[in-house]
C-alpha cells in the first residue's frame, strides 16, 4: 500500500498547476458561471426576443435567435458553464425547441439559489426543495395540457408556427407551417416521426415565398457528365459507397515501360477496367448511380453511352436518405452490385432551381422521405431560417408523437409558479422555502417575455398572476401590446414536452452545480459574466468579491 501519511508533513496529492477553490468560493463561482450563460441568451427570448451577431476566430459570421446555437458557437470555456450549454444541448435533442427557455430557467434556479444559500440553508436541502418542485411542476403542468388530435392539422400548424414567431422565417410562417405539417404527416408511422426523412434544402435565390415541399430526395449535384439523360422514369437506382476509378497503387510502384506496345497495353487494361465497372452497372439493371466517390472521366464514357445517369461525391447524409427512399442497399464496390440492391423511383431527374442543377429523385415507392426547398435571398438569412424550421419541425413531430400541448406565452409558467406556491405550504421546513424559490424561478420566462417586448415586467406578472388566479390557466403575455390575453384563443401552443423537459434538464443541471463544494482543476478556469450587471440581486457582484477573483476573460466570442 503507498504511504498515507508522511510524518507531520501533508500528504500532497495535486500538481503544483492544478487550482483548487473550494465551499462557498467554489459555489458561487459555479453559479456565476451558469448565470452568465443564461444572462448571455436571455435578450433572444420570445416573439419581441433580438437576435445576436457571432464571429468566429476565422471571421465567419452567424446571425440567430437560436439558444442552442448561440451557445454552441460561443466557445465557451468553464465547466459550471458548460453544464448550462448542456441543457441546451438536451433539449434541442429531445424536442427541438425551448433551448433558451431551458437555459433561462436553469440561470435564475442558480440565482434563486444563491440568494437561500446566503441565508445558510444547505445546498441538499436546496437540491431536495427543487428536485420535489420540478416534480410537482411537471405533474401540474400535465393536468393543464391541453390534448391535440393528430389530425388537426390546424392546431398543429400553429403550433409550428409559434416555434418560428420572433425568428428570421416569421414572415413566412404561414406557407412554412403548411410545409412542415405537410412534411411531418409524410414521414410518420407508427414508430412515430423520425425526422431524419425530412430533408431540409437550402437554395439561396429568390425568396422564402419560393420554398416548397418535395416528395422524394434532392440531391445538390448534377449528373456527372453532359453526354447522359436528364431523365430518367421508372428508374431504377444503384448507390455506390466507393469510387468509380482505377484506385492508385498504396506502395509506390515504378511502372518501367521499355516500348511503346506495353505503354499502350498498360492504358488498354486500365480503360478495359473501367469499361468493366460501367457495365457492371448496366447489367445489374441501374438506370441512375449515385457514388460516394470519383467516378473517372473514362467511366463517364461508358456509362453515358449505356445511357445511365451517373452523380458523384455525393454526401454520406444523402446517400443515406436515398436508401431510405428508394430501397437501394448502398454497396461499396460495383463488383458485388447486384439487380438486388437497386432502389427504385418514379422519377430522376436533373433540374435547375435558382440558376443550380440539382437531381430530384421523385415518385418513392416507400415515400417515407421527402425535401423541403427552403428558399432566402442570403446565406446567413436561410441559416437562420433553416434553423427556424427545425425547431417546428421538432415541436410538430413532439405533438404527434404525444398528443399535448399548452398554450404559450408564459401561460404555463404563471400557472404552475401559483400552484407550487400552494404545495409549498404542504412541504414545510426549509425545503419550503426551496420551493417557494423554484415557483419564483419560473416567473423569469413571463417575465423576460415582457422585458424583451419592452414592456414593465412587474405590470405583466401582476396582471398575469390575477388571471390565474381566477382559473383562466391558458392567459399569456401578448408580447405585441402588452395586454394578457388566452394564448389558446390565439392560437399560441407549445407542446407539453417542452416545457417538463426544460424544467427537467434545468433542475437536474442546477442541482448538480449546487451540490459542488469543490472544484479542482488541471488549468486555468476562467469566465466572465455579461457585462450589464442590473440584474444581478442586490449584493450580487460587490458581494461575489472574492469568489469572482479568478474570473477574467473567457466568452471572447460573445458579442
Ligand atoms: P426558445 O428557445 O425557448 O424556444 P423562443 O425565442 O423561441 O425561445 O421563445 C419562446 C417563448 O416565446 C415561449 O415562452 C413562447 O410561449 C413564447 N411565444 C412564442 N410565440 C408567442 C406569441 N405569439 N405571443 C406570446 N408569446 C409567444
Ligand atoms: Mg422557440
Amino acid at each position: 500500500m503507498a504511504q498515507q501519511q508522511m510524518g507531520n508533513q501533508p500528504l500532497i496529492v495535486l500538481s503544483e498547476d492544478s487550482q483548487r477553490t473550494s465551499g462557498e468560493d467554489a459555489q458561487s463561482m459555479n453559479v456565476q458561471a451558469g448565470k452568465a450563460v443564461a444572462e448571455s441568451v436571455r435578450t433572444t427570448l420570445g416573439p419581441k426576443g433580438m437576435d445576436k451577431m457571432l464571429v468566429d476566430s476565422s471571421g465567419n459570421v452567424i446571425v440567430t435567435n437560436d439558444g442552442v446555437t448561440l451557445l454552441s458557437e460561443m466557445e465557451i470555456d468553464h465547466p459550471a458553464a458548460d453544464m448550462i450549454v448542456e441543457v441546451a444541448e438536451t433539449q434541442e435533442e429531445e424536442v427541438g425547441d425551448g433551448t433558451t427557455s431551458a437555459v433561462v430557467v436553469a440561470g435564475e434556479l442558480l440565482s434563486q439559489a444563491e440568494d437561500l444559500l446566503d441565508q445558510d440553508i444547505h445546498a441538499t436541502t436546496l437540491a431536495q426543495g427543487y428536485r420535489e418542485a420540478a416534480e410537482a411542476a411537471t405533474e401540474a403542468l400535465e393536468e393543464i395540457a391541453i390534448d391535440v388530435d393528430e389530425d388537426d392539422t390546424e392546431i398543429l400548424e400553429q403550433i409550428a408556427a409559434t416555434a418560428m414567431t420572433g425568428k428570421g422565417a416569421e414572415n413566412a410562417k404561414d406557407l412554412l407551417s403548411g410545409l412542415i405539417v405537410e412534411a411531418v404527416r409524410a414521414v410518420a408511422d407508427d414508430d412515430g416521426v423520425d425526422t431524419d426523412n425530412i430533408k431540409v434544402e437550402k437554395v439561396v435565390g429568390g425568396s422564402v415565398e419560393n420554398s416548397e415541399l418535395v416528395e422524394g430526395v434532392i440531391v445538390d449535384k448534377e449528373r456527372v457528365s453532359e453526354n447522359m439523360p436528364y431523365f430518367a422514369e421508372d428508374a431504377d437506382i444503384a448507390i455506390v459507397d466507393g469510387d468509380l476509378e482505377i484506385k492508385e497503387t498504396e506502395i509506390d510502384a515504378e511502372v518501367n515501360v521499355t516500348d511503346p506496345d506495353q505503354l499502350e497495353q498498360f492504358l488498354e487494361q486500365e480503360e478495359a477496367q473501367l469499361r468493366e465497372m460501367a457495365e457492371q452497372v448496366a447489367d445489374a439493371g441501374a438506370d441512375v448511380v449515385f457514388v460516394d466517390g470519383g467516378i473517372d472521366d473514362m467511366a463517364q464514357h461508358y456509362l453515358a453511352q449505356e445511357g445511365i445517369i451517373a452523380v458523384r461525391r455525393v454526401k454520406s447524409s444523402d446517400q443515406a436518405q436515398l436508401a431510405r427512399a428508394t430501397g437501394a442497399t448502398p454497396v461499396s464496390s460495383v463488383d458485388d452490385l447486384t439487380e438486388d440492391d437497386l432502389g427504385a423511383a418514379g422519377s430522376v431527374a436533373q433540374k435547375e432551381i435558382a440558376g443550380d442543377q440539382r437531381i430530384f429523385v421523385e415518385d418513392v415507392d416507400d415515400a417515407k422521405a421527402v425535401t423541403l426547398i427552403l428558399r432566402g435571398g442570403t446565406e446567413h438569412v436561410i441559416d437562420e431560417i433553416d434553423r427556424a424550421v427545425e425547431d417546428s419541425l421538432g415541436v410538430v413531430r413532439t405533438t404527434v408523437e404525444d398528443g399535448k400541448v399548452l398554450a404559450g406565452g408564459g401561460a404555463p409558467e404563471i400557472d404552475i409558479s401559483l400552484s407550487l406556491r400552494d404545495y409549498a405550504d404542504s412541504v414545510g421546513g426549509r425545503e419550503q422555502l426551496a420551493v417557494e424559490a423554484f415557483a419564483d424561478a419560473l416567473e423569469v420566462i413571463p417575465r423576460t417575455l415582457a422585458e424583451n417586448a419592452g414592456l414593465d415586467p412587474i405590470d405583466s406578472l401582476v396582471e398575469l398572476r390575477s388571471a390565474h388566479d381566477g382559473g383562466d390557466t391558458a392567459a399569456g403575455l401578448d408580447a405585441y401590446t402588452g395586454d394578457t390575453i388566452d394564448m389558446d384563443a390565439e392560437g399560441v401552443y407549445e407542446p407539453l414536452r417542452v416545457k417538463t423537459q426544460a424544467i427537467e434538464s434545468a433542475t437536474e443541471a442546477a442541482v448538480m452545480l449546487l451540490r459542488i463544494d469543490d472544484v479542482i482543476a488541471a488549468g486555468d478556469l476562467a469566465v466572465s459574466h455579461d457585462d450589464d450587471d442590473e440584474d444581478m440581486p442586490a449584493g450580487g457582484p460587490g458581494g461575489m468579491g472574492g469568489g469572482m477573483g479568478g474570473m477574467g476573460g473567457g466568452m471572447g466570442g460573445m458579442m
